[in-house]
């Protein structure tokens, strides 16, 4: 990975000191010297990250980094101030520009190199579920885009802290009492692991300077749990080692205080932290959410055909292997173009609606039924045999049938019938489309005999 670094310096040794650095571990440096200029560069071609000074004439590094968090074509770009400042304030005024991380001068190369790493890989990750809940948004579902990271509050966050002594979680939770946080004290790693494995945890807090407790192990292992491994992970380490800092940033660590502790330094990160869980959990459920819609029927609300070709594929392998029965049934409205004709479209759409509907009440929670075509359901019943598929298909005929449609402008309701071809695999399915197409012989057979009929293939 050859990320695209950004230097921002009025200070031309500097710009040339760190390009040099940079480029020799294999960084694709540009650069900028004035806060404008990074705006402009920025903005045209945007970098992986951006390395910003935050003393210079005109516009200086806190104002670039609040304007690059407000423009949407940049805010996504990770930024880590550089700066000859170390009083805490200054850090803590910086990452409330936005600023995801603040490095004094002069910058220990191990510590910055891994920090680099460590932001454009997350970005990359937010890249990806930017782009998945881009593309799904372009089915034509959801009008509204997310906002940004840093519009998301974080009321009612959960973060678990792992420590032997309470001292670290006590402050963090008298600093997020406004939030209405809740705090969780985990003493030992088995409990670190339940807490930052359970559904609703926000952040991790690890001190990895406990006695008992080999902190960047507990790090190591979150990072690899299938379920705590979206969870924001921040370790505390001794300022100085950064040995142990550039491990911790490698393994996965998501950002990191170093000890003395500046309690605002410490909320701030936590929940730029909480924020970035949010945002990313946002981004996976209108992914989710759009896919969901892409492959739902929006007139009935069931499946679509194209969900139900792809859950075909995964029933045949099933039932192949276990060699356990499959029955499908292929089931078509009677007259519906008459229904169009006489009482035009709107009437033929709600009575879609209703027969889509009695179709999915009368079936079991796994069978499925899906709209095929336009007045063509498809119903796959698991563990269904031939002699099932029939009785399901004869039950369906006889509560579409059973009562009349209510439509408007009708007040006795449209009669509704529907024609049913049943076709069943004994011992496993290999063949789908040979099983479909006997369903269908069977339907035109139901059509032949007079509708209203069940069929089932020969
Ligand atoms: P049969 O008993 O032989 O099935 O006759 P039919 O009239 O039901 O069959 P045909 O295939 O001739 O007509 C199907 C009609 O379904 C034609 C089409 O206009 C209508 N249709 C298809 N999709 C929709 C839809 O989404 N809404 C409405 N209102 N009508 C639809
Ligand atoms: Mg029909
Ligand atoms: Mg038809």
């Amino acid at each position: 990975m050859s990320a695209r670094v950004l230097v921002v310096d009025d200070v031309l040794p500097n710009v040339k000191l760190l390009e040099a650095r940079l480029t020799a571990e294999y960084f694709d440096v540009t650069v900028a010297h004035s806060g404008p200029e990074a705006l402009a560069k920025a903005s045209a071609d945007p970098p992986d990250i951006v390395l910003l000074d935050v003393m210079m004439p005109g516009m200086d590094g806190f104002e670039v980094c609040r304007r690059l968090k407000a423009e949407p074509r940049t805010r996504h770009i990770p930024v880590v101030m550089v700066t000859a400042l170390s009083a805490a304030e200054d850090r803590v005024r910086g990452l409330e520009c936005g600023a995801d991380d603040f490095l004094t001068k002069p910058v220990r190369d191990l510590a910055l190199y891994a920090r680099i790493r460590s932001l454009v890989r997350l970005k990359m990750l937010a890249d990806e579920w930017r782009l998945r809940s881009d593309t799904s948004e372009r089915f034509g579902m959801r009008e509204d885009a997310l906002a940004g990271e840093r519009d998301i509050p974080t009321q009612g966050a959960r973060v678990c802290v792992v420590d032997e002594l309470p001292g670290l979680a006590r402050a963090l939770e008298k600093a997020l009492a406004a939030d209405g946080a809740m705090v969780e004290l985990a003493g030992d790693g088995a409990s670190a692991r339940a807490s930052a494995e359970s559904e609703r945890c926000d952040a991790v807090l690890v001190n990895t300077l406990m006695r008992k407790t080999d902190g960047l192990r507990l790090c190591a292992e979150l990072r690899s749990s299938e379920r705590a491994r979206h969870v924001p992970l921040l370790a505390v380490l001794d300022d100085g080692d950064d040995k142990r800092l550039a491990k911790a940033l490698d393994l996965g660590v998501t950002d990191y205080l170093l000890t003395p502790i500046e309690p605002n330094e410490l909320v701030a990160r936590v929940r730029t932290q909480i924020r970035r869980k949010r945002y990313m959990d946002a981004l996976r459920a209108n992914y989710e959410r759009n896919m969901a819609l892409a492959l739902t029927d929006a007139l009935t609300g069931l499946h679509n055909r194209r969900y139900m070709e792809a859950h075909l594929v995964g029933l045949v392998r099933r039932a192949a292997q276990s060699r356990r029965p499959l029955a499908l049934l292929m089931v078509d409205i009677d007259e519906f173009k008459s229904v169009n004709d006489t009482h035009g479209h709107m009437v033929g759409d709600e009575v879609l609606r209703v027969v889509a509907n009695r179709l999915q009440r009368n079936l079991r929670p796994f069978d499925t039924v899906a709209r095929w075509g336009g007045e063509e359901f498809l119903v796959v019943m698991p563990e269904a045999d031939r002699k099932i598929g029939l009785m399901v298909g004869e039950r369906l005929r006889a509560k579409v049938a059973e009562s009349a449609i209510p439509v408007e402008g009708k007040a006795e309701g449209l009669p509704i019938t529907i024609s049913v071809g049943v076709a069943a695999a004994e011992e496993g399915i290999e063949d789908m489309p040979g099983l479909i197409r006997a369903a269908d012989e069977a339907l035109y057979r139901a059509k032949q005999n007079g509708r209203n009929r069940v069929e089932g293939s020969l």
